[in-house]
Order: structure tokens, then C-alpha cells, then sequence
């Protein structure tokens, strides 16, 4: 078989430490080719391009600091020319971006491609509803998209400390694949088939973490914080159940669910930035600028993108913690409203 070719579409925090990865596999396994592209969305940095600083240094000086990305991993700013030749396309950029990003790819990519994303979040469908990313990506391109969630927070990765990872990938001669292009001693891949359960783990997480991140701000202490993951764990199960009937429990034990979420509730970046909100006067957009340093947040615009759909269902009093988490991002409740949307919770009455 020939050597399959891949390109990374991302080069943020985590689109950066997935490139380590894949590179180094890329080296390794002669079923892929050596070469890996990265889409790179060009900036200036102290007067220099972005893309040209990770050519040179091999080091993402602004979205991964101090990490070394492997010289096979070629950084590219024009998106077509990174991703026309791969075989193997690996989504990872803010769920923001991921419109763009297809509609600018759609008809310039192998008709034979196909994509793993990485992307939690969900988008806006018309009439009402939400869709996860991989399906609109599969929609736009008309490609075959597995999906990647675990819990993973960028920068423990790149330092290879030990974790665990999630593909959820229904394609069996693809899984194999997959599992080589990301395994390493330190991230361990477990593959399974209920793909959007993976997915819809990944993207609901996050808005459990903000709300982790505000009784972090209260100063509540560590059962409260347990109680938010519990009621948040039973209300992405409520979600699964509801929104995608046929979905496995058991795919809530692998590391794209409970472990997702309790890592993300204590070292990531939604937590961090819920608790500043709670903690100060500004307004999570002015909070992301300031201690993201360009990074995106995922949780308030999930968060935002779930109540569309709950509100247009009048079904938000079934999911009172992801409800009043938005409603907080928004300054429509104060943050210790969060407990009473606890104490008056379905899983209490
Ligand atoms: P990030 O938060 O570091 O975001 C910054 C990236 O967005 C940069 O590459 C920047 O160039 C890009 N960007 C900014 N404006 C853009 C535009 N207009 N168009 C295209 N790109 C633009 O990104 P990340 O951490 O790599 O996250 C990507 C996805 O991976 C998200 O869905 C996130 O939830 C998920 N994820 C992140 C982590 C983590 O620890 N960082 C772990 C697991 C999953
Ligand atoms: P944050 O975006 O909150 O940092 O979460 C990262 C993550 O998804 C870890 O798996």
C-alpha cells in the first residue's frame, strides 16, 4: 500500500502538541509519509511570520512555548496548498473557525481523504438544533470524519507525561490507522465505535467546566466542585439520551468522558477563566485576551450553542446546571446561582 500522507489543520495549544505526535509517528511507521503539513493561520510575531519562526526553530513561540515540534512537520499558511494531497486530514482549530475553514477546503481536497477531529464544540443548525463538528465537517466536504477526545489538556501531552486518549471511529480499516498515526508509550489510544457519544462527551465537558471554574471563583471548596462534575456527568448523560438515543453508557468510562471531565474541571482552561470571571468585573471576552494570550475558549460559546437548542425545545429546566452556566457567561444570573440551580436539581427531587 502506498504511504498515506497527513495534514494537520490547526497549530493551536493542542494543534501544536498533536503535531509532536504525529510527526514523530509520521517518522516511524512506513505506512505514513515522513512529510506532515500544518495549516498555520499566519500572524506576526515581533516582526516575523508565524509560520516562518516554526520552520526555522521548530517551536510554536506563541501557542506552544518551549515544546519542540519535529522537522518533518512543515508549517504551511496557505490552507488549500497544506491539505490538498493528504490523505489523512486532522481537524484541530477552535469549533469557531471550522466553517471557514471547510468552505475555503471544499473541492481543493482528495476525494478520498478523510478526517479525524479533534474539535469540541457543536454549531448551529438551522431550524433550531445543533450539530456536532464532525458532521458539518462531513457534511461540507462530503468526507468520512473519526473523532479524537480524551483527557488531554495540551501542554501535559506535549511534555509526555502519561494519559489516555478516545477515537471514536466506526471504520475498521481505518481504526488501525488512526491508532498508529497517534499512539505513543505516553498516549495511549483506546478506539471504539460509538463516535458522536465521543464527540458529544468532548464538546459537553467544557461547559461543565466553567461551571467547575465558578464555584471555583465562590470560593466553595472541593464537594461542591464534586457536585458540579456529578450533576454535570448525569446531565451529559441526560443529553446523550435525549439527543442521541442508541448511544453506549459505557463510553462515558473511557477517557473521553469522566476523565475528560474531571481534568478539565481542575487543570484547563475553561475552569481557569470561570473562576477569573467570578473573581473580577470584566466580562469572559475580556478575561479570554487577557490570560489567553490568543487561545480560544470552548466552554460560553457551547454553553451558548446548547441553551439555543434547549430553549427552542423548552426543555432548559432538564439541564439546570449547562442552563445556568450560560446564563452567568451571559450576566443574565449571578454566579452563585449556580447553587440553586444545584439544590433544585431533577437529580435531588
Ligand atoms: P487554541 O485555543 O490554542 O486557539 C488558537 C488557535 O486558533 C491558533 O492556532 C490561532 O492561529 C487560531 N486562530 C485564531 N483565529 C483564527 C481564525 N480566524 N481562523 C483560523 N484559526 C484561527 O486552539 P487549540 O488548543 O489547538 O484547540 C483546538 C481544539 O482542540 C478546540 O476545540 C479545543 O477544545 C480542543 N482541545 C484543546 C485542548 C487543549 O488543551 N488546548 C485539549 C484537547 C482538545
Ligand atoms: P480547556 O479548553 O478547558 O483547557 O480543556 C482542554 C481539554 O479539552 C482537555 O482535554
Amino acid at each position: 500500500p502506498t504511504e498515506r500522507k497527513v495534514c494537520v489543520v490547526g497549530s493551536g495549544n493542542w494543534g501544536s502538541a498533536i503535531a509532536r505526535i504525529v510527526g514523530f509517528n509520521a517518522k516511524r511507521h512506513p505506512t505514513l509519509h515522513e512529510t506532515v503539513t500544518m495549516y498555520v493561520y499566519e500572524e506576526i510575531i515581533d516582526g516575523k511570520k508565524l509560520t516562518e519562526i516554526i520552520n526555522e526553530t521548530h517551536e510554536n513561540v506563541k501557542y506552544l512555548p518551549g515544546y519542540k515540534i519535529p522537522s518533518n512537520v512543515i508549517a504551511v499558511p496557505d490552507l488549500v496548498e497544506a491539505a490538498k494531497d493528504a490523505d489523512i486530514l486532522i481537524f484541530v482549530v477552535p469549533h469557531q473557525f471550522i466553517q471557514r475553514i471547510c468552505s475555503t477546503l471544499l473541492g481543493k481536497i482528495k476525494p478520498t481523504a478523510c478526517g479525524l477531529s479533534l474539535i469540541k464544540g457543536f454549531e448551529r443548525a438551522e431550524g433550531g438544533g445543533i450539530e456536532l463538528i464532525s458532521h458539518v465537517i462531513q457534511k461540507l466536504l462530503r468526507i468520512p470524519v473519526s473523532v479524537l477526545m480524551g483527557a488531554n489538556i495540551a501542554q501535559e501531552v506535549a511534555a509526555e507525561k502519561f494519559c489516555e486518549t478516545t477515537i471514536g471511529c466506526k471504520d475498521k480499516e481505518m481504526a488501525p490507522v488512526f491508532q498508529d498515526l497517534i499512539q505513543t508509550d505516553n498516549f495511549r489510544v483506546v478506539v471504539v465505535d460509538d463516535v458522536d457519544a465521543v464527540e458529544v462527551c468532548g464538546a459537553l465537558k467544557n461547559v461543565v467546566a466553567v461551571g467547575a471554574g465558578i464555584v471555583d471563583g465562590l470560593e466553595m471548596g472541593d464537594n461542591t466542585k464534586a457536585a458540579i462534575i456529578r450533576l454535570g456527568l448525569m446531565e451529559m448523560i441526560k443529553f446523550i439520551e435525549v439527543f442521541y438515543p442508541g448511544c453506549k453508557l459505557s463510553t462515558f468510562f473511557e477517557s473521553c468522558g469522566v476523565a475528560d471531565l474531571i481534568t478539565t474541571c481542575y487543570g484547563g482552561r475553561n475552569r481557569r477563566v470561570a473562576e477569573a470571571f467570578v473573581k473580577s468585573s470584566k466580562t469572559i471576552d475580556e478575561l479570554e485576551k487577557e490570560l489567553l494570550n490568543g487561545q480560544k475558549l470552548q466552554g460560553p460559546i457551547t454553553a451558548d450553542e446548547i441553551n439555543y437548542m434547549l430553549k427552542q425545545r423548552n426543555m432548559e429546566e432538564r439541564f439546570p446546571l449547562m442552563t445556568a452556566v450560560h446564563k452567568i457567561c451571559k450576566g443574565e444570573m449571578k454566579p452563585i446561582q449556580l447553587v440553586d440551580a444545584m439544590r433544585s436539581h431533577p437529580e435531588h427531587m
